[in-house]
């Protein structure tokens, strides 16, 4: 190992130093040119926040609230029928809606499911309710969430108290 600044054969361990912005390993001789660099600062302030950040932004909420509200199975029979208890036929039912027919023909015969801007007209224009609270979040391949989150939730705790 020679010293990067004057190039003598340092016997032992190099002293790491930080000649403007450069990191060098020199002998004891002209550690004195530089700053000593503490090594160990950088690498933990590296480990330590990431998995902090993680959890305090949460962004695995969006799929959360993905998941809690579920179009109900039968979506067509609900509407169906709140339709025709209103007594308005498709054509009725798209035109308060600003809709096609076509598309809430579609929608009855289960051949398409509604978007939520759709859901959502459908929901107000005849009062009902399409979506369901899904109260089994687990049995949704929510594994890799929890598996994530659990520990780091508890590290917040924690720290947090
Ligand atoms: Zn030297």
């Amino acid at each position: 190992m020679e010293c990067e600044i004057c190039g003598t054969n340092i016997k032992g361990n190099p002293i790491r130093v930080t000649v403007e912005g450069t990191v060098l390993d020199v002998c004891s001789k002209c550690a004195q040119y530089g700053k000593p660099q503490d090594k160990w600062t950088p690498v933990s302030r590296k480990m330590a926040p990431t998995e902090r950040v993680i959890v305090t932004h949460r962004p695995k909420r969006d799929a959360f609230d993905k998941l809690e509200d579920e179009i109900l199975p039968d979506y067509a029979q609900v509407i169906k029928k709140a339709r025709e208890s209103q007594g308005l036929t498709i054509e009725d039912l798209a035109s308060k809606m600003m809709e096609k027919a076509t598309l809430i023909r579609k929608i009855e015969r289960e051949e398409l499911i509604p978007e939520d801007t759709v859901r959502k007209k459908l929901e107000t224009t005849l009062n009902i309710k399409l979506t369901e609270r899904v109260s089994s979040k687990d049995q949704r391949g929510s594994g890799f969430i929890r598996g994530t989150t659990l520990g780091d939730v508890a590290i917040i705790r924690k720290k947090g108290k």
